[in-house]
């Protein structure tokens, strides 16, 4: 399919050149279109290949076409230092991905293939994800969301993994306590797979607050657990939400209710930083779970709520998972319009679907559970 350039983007800048002279309320988008050329050399097709710059693409040319970016200030990303990416990681991952990408390829860990590509696309995604928490933290704007790839909350401190490699979230959230005064962030990760590297990054952190909803994993990894609190002086800043594969859009909404509003309202955070998968939609290749835009409205209309409540600068959003590409146009569009205030709107991937009821008094459980091992932190 060819997919026209957009027009009237702005040009690639530096992230201290963006205008501050933004209005608080302004929303904006920064886009990665055209430096995300990193695609995985794989031999036979996979699910793994999914994860390709069409992502970016055909989302942008959606929003363009449905003028859902009208009244959204746009830019294009920059590339991030080297010293910016050892803000969290270790050298040796750092320069091994360098390395990898000059030889052309090679295997960097589970699921954490390497191209020619893969250094200048991970190095733009991330500078994607700090220019979406500086605009922020400056209180250059209200909202950012950063359209970037590859993703990064499996990436730990010194592991590149399931298809990430730099945590772009993690460093984006260390450069804000750094450089722009913030003291306290939630993050809120709401792919359908466990964010283990933000998680691991922040396990001790008094200051970083981590919520996962995310589909639990009762076969394989066993990673993920609601008892998994944090430690020493972190104890209780993490907060899982493993659901049952399959979960509808009810089980997130209670989710949301029960455990991630109260949460961040204790916590009292400066700014939401969101791990913005959106795999857990019922038509992703990759993801099991079972919901649609509406959710995606739904979770960005209550940080929009929880912002004005605390008083809080804002939130950030990094794109994370999210591998059918017809869809996460429409789950972007949502979660910008719920940003924005705006009704949740009737979009092509919403349809009338059973809930599991299984599914659903079993999350009703696991929900109560949360609720009773991470209250007392509270
Ligand atoms: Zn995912």
């Amino acid at each position: 399919m060819y997919i026209h350039p957009l027009k009237g983007y702005k040009e690639a800048f530096t992230p201290s050149q963006f205008d501050s002279t933004l209005p608080q309320d302004t929303i904006t988008l920064i886009d990665q279109s055209g430096s995300d050329k990193h695609v995985a050399p794989f031999l036979k097709p996979s699910l793994e290949a999914f994860e390709n710059p069409e992502r970016i693409e055909m989302t942008l040319q959606y929003l363009e076409e449905t003028k859902s970016l009208e009244g959204i200030k746009t830019f294009k990303t920059a590339q991030a230092t080297k010293e910016e990416a050892l803000l969290v990681h270790k050298p040796y991952l750092v320069q091994s991905v360098e390395l990898m990408s000059e030889l052309g390829g090679g295997v960097l860990g589970e699921a954490a293939w390497a191209s020619e590509d893969l250094w200048s696309s991970a190095m733009h995604a991330l500078g994607g994800a700090l220019l979406a928490g500086e605009l922020v933290a400056s209180k250059a704007c209200r909202h950012s969301f950063a359209l970037v790839r590859p993703p990064g909350h499996h990436a730990t401190t010194s592991s590149s993994m399931g298809l990430c490699f730099f945590n772009n979230v993690a460093i984006a959230v260390k450069k804000i306590q750094a450089e722009n005064g913030i003291r306290r962030v939630s993050i809120l990760d709401i792919d359908d797979h466990f964010g283990n590297g933000t998680s691991e990054i922040f396990y001790e952190d008094p200051n970083v607050q981590f919520i996962s909803i995310h589909e639990y994993d009762y076969m394989s990894y066993g990673i993920g657990h609601y008892r998994e609190v944090g430690h020493g002086n972190g104890c209780g800043t993490n907060i899982n939400i493993p659901l049952h594969m399959e979960s509808p859009d009810s089980s997130y909404q209670t989710a949301m209710d029960k455990v991630v509003a109260p949460a961040i309202e204790r916590f009292n955070p400066d700014i939401i930083a969101v791990s913005a998968g959106f795999d857990a939609h019922f038509a992703d290749p990759i993801g099991e779970m079972a919901i649609d835009s509406r959710t995606y409205w739904y979770i960005a209309s209550m940080v929009e709520r929880l912002v004005k409540s605390c008083d809080m600068k804002g939130s950030f959003w990094v794109l994370e998972g999210g591998y059918n590409p017809l869809t996460l146009g429409p789950c972007i569009r949502a979660t910008l319009e719920g940003l924005q205030g705006k009704p949740c709107p009737e979009l092509e991937d919403q349809e009338p679907r059973d809930e599991e009821e299984d599914v659903v008094k079993f999350n009703r459980r696991i929900i109560k559970r949360i609720l009773n091992t991470v209250s007392p932190f509270f």
